[in-house]
């Protein structure tokens, strides 16, 4: 099942997950920037971003996902 999350690339992992559509994750996103703006954090606000999770570690967005990356590396050691 498709998944999205909310990701800060500040500290490199999701503030949300279980987010099941693209339009579910919008309003994750909406519903952080209202928090972060009312406790005025801006310099939080530039790392969220809505991207998909991959959909065998649910820890790593898909597009860089580093168990994925390592996996296709190290199939043989395993
Ligand atoms: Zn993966």
């Amino acid at each position: 099942m498709a998944e999205w999350g909310i990701w800060t690339a500040n500290d490199g992992g999701f503030v949300e997950t279980q987010l099941y559509s693209e339009s579910a994750a919008d309003h994750a996103l909406q519903r952080w920037v209202d928090e972060a703006a009312e406790d005025d954090k801006a310099d939080v606000l530039d790392d969220l971003s809505v991207v998909r999770i991959c959909d065998d570690h649910e820890e790593q967005p898909l597009e860089s996902c580093d168990e994925c990356a390592t996996e296709g590396e190290e199939d043989e050691d395993a």
